[in-house]
């Protein structure tokens, strides 16, 4: 039987009772799995200030190491008490830190940064959890090994801070080192380059190792623990009575994630899109093995249509004005030719006679302002960006085919005197989303749940 794989993230890996459940978990497998862990909750954020600190002083390296010993210290002490074994763990734990140490040392000592040695030195949040995930485990009896991607031939792109992972060469060796009957644990966030260097895979993106070693493996599933109840008809923060939605499919999931639903990484079912495996989610606090949304090849379209709705308040919008934008040519080209130079992700675009709209990440406009204010291309005559923008989106199959969905969002959102800037529709059967101004979000979702999900 092929293992499951099975994914606890950082929200899991908070303190020891999220630790606690997750022994309880892999308990009730009660089967040989393969683990895959995020970073304990805030540690990738933390050596990302770090690292910026030690480039300027040196007496930030122990303060860090000594920061996340402590921390590891508490963890190790709460669950294994037996000396022997407890300071055992401590010395494992030494050894690591004392190889990020070397890291952090030679930033300060060079004043440099490559991008080689921030993806290692960001990669010791995922290797600590599993050094400590595996030594807690095999301190309850269970027979569990720590793999790290650098063993078992977990192989990518090689670009560094954003890697894809290379399945051809990878599957082969992933599968032979981790054939036997055991509990295997790996750090997500992470694969090799072909020159074996670490690779980031993006922010978030042990979901995505994860649906990586689960297509690798032929898992019969992968299995993500949260800390909340599964996808839903909208955020419950917001839509205190949303529902759950117990069944959904990879372009839905996928959408959801795009535009905002932080249950997974965007880039999670990329991997599975070709396979039929699973994906389940969980909540950790709940026992019994029971999913609260399982994400399938399955395409299940329903009267309603929508299944949920969600937004994201991270988007800015850049305006190329100039009076014949809409009917010149090679000026997208341009523009994106040197947002793309610039790894800037453009994430739409609306264009008309005289404004092209081009929708980033609120973090990337200052940088795009100043790389476009350098743009010479007599047909553009104003650039300005606005930021705070919030994108609504609804989700669900057969939105290209359903009348009246646009005619809902739209009445909901001038019902509450929302000001809608821009309105895409049917750029997939599966998502449609509209604009407003960030202060409107809470409004525009909470009104938008109501006009699909309540008023019928
Ligand atoms: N620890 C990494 C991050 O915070 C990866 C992850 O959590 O999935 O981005
Ligand atoms: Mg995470």
């Amino acid at each position: 039987m092929n293992k499951i794989v099975v994914k606890f993230g950082g929200s899991n890996l908070k303190d020891e009772q999220g630790i606690t459940w997750i022994t309880q978990r892999v308990k009730e497998y009660n089967s040989p799995l393969i683990i895959v862990v995020s970073a304990f909750f805030g540690i990738t954020n933390f050596l990302t200030d770090g690292i910026e600190k030690v480039l300027q002083n040196s007496e930030e390296i122990q303060a860090i190491l000594s920061r996340i010993r402590n921390k590891k210290h508490k963890t190790i002490d709460y669950f294994i008490q037996e000396n022997e074994d407890n300071l055992k763990v401590k010395a494992l734990l030494d050894i690591r830190l004392g190889e990020l140490e070397k890291f952090l040392k030679g930033i300060n000592y060079i004043g440099d940064i490559p991008d080689f040695i921030s993806d290692k030195v960001l990669s010791y949040g995922e290797r600590l959890s599993s050094l400590l995930l595996t030594q807690i485990l095999q301190s309850m009896g269970i027979e569990a090994q720590e793999a790290l991607p650098e063993d078992i031939g977990f192989y990518t792109d090689g670009e560094h801070g954003n890697a894809t992972i290379d399945f051809e060469i990878s599957t082969p060796l992933v599968r032979e080192s981790l054939k036997e009957d055991k509990v295997y644990i790996i750090p997500g966030f992470y694969g090799m380059s072909q020159s074996n260097k670490v690779t980031l895979l993006g922010r978030g993106g042990s979901d995505y190792s994860a649906a990586g070693l689960a297509k690798m493996m032929g898992a019969p599933s992968l299995d993500i623990w949260k800390d909340v109840s599964g996808y839903r008809t909208a955020d419950p923060k917001i839509v205190p009575s949303s529902l759950g939605i117990a069944e959904l499919s990879y372009q839905e999931a996928a959408e959801l994630s795009y535009f905002g639903a932080k249950i997974l990484h965007p880039r999670t079912v990329e991997p599975l899109l070709e396979t039929s495996i699973p994906i389940r989610i969980f909540n950790i606090e709940e026992e019994g093995l029971s999913p609260k949304s399982q994400i399938t090849d399955h395409r299940i379209i329903n009267d309603r249509v929508i299944k949920s709705v969600t937004y994201s308040n991270d988007f800015a919008i850049l305006r190329l004005e100039g009076p014949g934008v809409g009917v010149k040519h090679g000026i997208l080209a341009d523009v994106t030719g040197l947002l793309n130079d610039n790894k800037i992700n453009i994430k739409s675009v609306v264009t008309s006679q005289t404004v092209i709209n081009i929708y980033l990440e609120s973090g990337d406009l200052d940088q795009a302002l100043e790389i476009l204010g350098k743009l010479k291309n007599s047909a553009i005559t104003k650039i300005t960006g606005e930021d705070k923008q919030t994108l609504v989106a609804v989700v669900g199959h057969g939105i290209k085919d359903k009348p009246g969905i646009a005619m809902t969002m739209i009445a909901a959102l001038s019902d509450q005197n929302i000001n809608i800037k821009n309105i895409a529709l049917g750029a997939s059967d599966v998502a449609s989303y509209l604009v407003i101004d960030n202060e409107d979000k809470i409004n525009a979702v909470k009104a938008i749940h109501e006009a699909f999900f309540t008023q019928r």
